[in-house]
């Protein structure tokens, strides 16, 4: 029997429905809620500004006003900073976030410490990733707060199942262990040096894969019936000059073993940017 499909663009469309009912709530005491982006040295074309522009139809679509703030590729640090700083100071700003990659030699960690906490709707200030630890962050890192909400909608009951998560970096793998933690769920994180992935994979109720390798996790890594959670984005060429989007997971074989199962594209993704316009409302709607 194949597994039952988690369908991120289903999952997504229903927050985005909440978010406008919240937006235009919001809109009505005279404070409508508001994005601001900072997007340093992108062209036209680049993935960065191309993700900003169709950010920009998505916030006016459900209802947040959305400023983009670009600034040159010659900016450094000094530019980029200060344009955090006045953002994260200014009374009419509530939402902020900033746009990667940054110039080469520009340390996104460093101005990312400089988004002001409550602002921070990508939950990537060091003070938002910390809080997750203690359960108290009002604004999660988007990606981990996505694969939270993809579990849930199979109503699987984390307490005391084993999760294993395959992939550990600091903002994408680490914040999901932790934060599948919280319901005392029991939490093994592995990378690239972990011996016996393949077992420890096999025996988790959970599987969540951010490892950023192609076809990565096979059938033989699934326990029959887990829950498989593809967080991984990679383009793959098809030696013709297009290319195509796959995850970690080898999604057919895998199918037909697992109890539910993310896809890509149509997985994390759509969830992870419906999530940061939660984020959105819920920073508009706390920062007076
Ligand atoms: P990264 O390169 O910073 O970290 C990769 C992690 O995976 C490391 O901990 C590494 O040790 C581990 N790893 C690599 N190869 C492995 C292997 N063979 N076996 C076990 N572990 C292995 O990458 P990242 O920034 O964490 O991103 C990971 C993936 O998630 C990428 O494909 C990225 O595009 C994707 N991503 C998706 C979203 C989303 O919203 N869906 C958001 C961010 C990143």
């Amino acid at each position: 029997m194949s597994g039952r499909i988690i369908d991120g663009k289903a999952i997504a469309a229903d927050v985005r429905k909440r978010v406008a009912q919240r937006a235009e709530a919001l809109g009505r005491t005279g404070r409508p809620a508001r994005l601001d982006a900072v997007l340093v040295g992108a062209d036209q074309d680049s993935a960065a500004r191309v993700y900003a522009t169709n950010q920009a139809r998505r916030c006016r679509d459900l209802g947040i006003d959305y400023h983009l703030h670009t600034l040159p590729s010659s900016a450094g640090y000094d530019d980029i900073a200060g344009r955090v700083l006045l953002l994260s100071s200014e009374p009419k700003v509530r939402a902020i976030m900033v746009h990667m990659p940054l110039p080469d030699g520009v340390d996104a960690y460093r101005v990312q410490s400089l988004i002001h906490v409550e602002k921070d709707v990508e939950g990537v200030n060091p003070a938002n990733i910390g809080n997750i630890v203690y359960g108290r962050s009002s604004l999660a890192p988007c990606t981990a707060l996505a694969v939270v909400r993809m579990i849930e909608t199979t109503g699987l009951e984390l307490r005391g199942k084993r999760v294993v998560c395959v992939g550990a970096s600091d903002i994408v793998g680490k914040p999901i262990a932790v934060m599948l933690m919280r319901p005392e769920a029991t939490v093994i994180s592995c990378n690239k040096y972990t011996e016996g992935i393949v077992e420890l994979a096999r025996s988790a109720d959970v599987l969540v894969s951010a490892a950023g390798v192609p076809g990565l996790v096979t059938k033989e890594w699934i326990k029959p019936g887990a829950v498989v959670i593809d967080v991984g984005i990679n383009r793959l060429s098809d030696g013709a000059g297009g290319s195509h989007t796959v995850g970690d997971v080898a999604f057919e074989e895998v199918r037909e073993i697992a109890g539910w199962i993310s896809p890509v594209p149509g997985g994390v993704g759509p969830v992870t940017v419906a999530v940061l316009l939660e984020n959105v409302l819920d920073a508009c709607e706390r920062v007076p």
